[in-house]
């Protein structure tokens, strides 16, 4: 826990967020600043500052995906196509130092991303 980590305040319900799932080590809140008509976060519990702070045997990438592809499912995203992305670092357009997905559907997505 950082206390100065809006998502770990969200994540202790010290700061609003509208939450889609929850389980031991995961939440799921709607990105506050939507990219498409569907903008989750998935956030590991635990405060870990980026993709390069995950520790190698941890299983945190694991429930994170889980999280990610079970609420997929659930809001029957998959038909759609839905995108996942994880920003790491400053210049790779990260701006809050807590890992988090990004899970975004309803709209088509292009490639290369900018
Ligand atoms: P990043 O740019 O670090 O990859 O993604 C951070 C995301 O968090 C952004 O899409 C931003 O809109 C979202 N965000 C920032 N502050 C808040 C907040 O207080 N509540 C919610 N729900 N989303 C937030
Ligand atoms: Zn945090």
């Amino acid at each position: 826990m950082d206390s100065s980590c809006i998502f770990c305040r969200i994540i202790r319900g010290e700061s609003e967020a509208e939450r889609v799932y929850e389980d031991e080590k995961v939440l799921v809140i709607r990105d506050i600043n939507p990219q498409a008509p569907t903008h989750l976060l998935v956030l590991p519990k635990k405060h870990v500052a980026s993709a390069d702070h995950v520790g190698e045997d941890s299983g945190i990438w694991s429930d994170l995906m889980k999280a990610a592809a079970k609420v997929a499912r659930d809001m029957g995203l998959p038909e759609q196509g839905y995108r996942l992305v994880v920003n790491c670092g400053r210049r790779a357009g990260q701006t809050v130092p807590h890992l988090h997905v990004h899970l975004l559907a309803g709209r088509p997505f292009r490639w290369p991303p900018g």
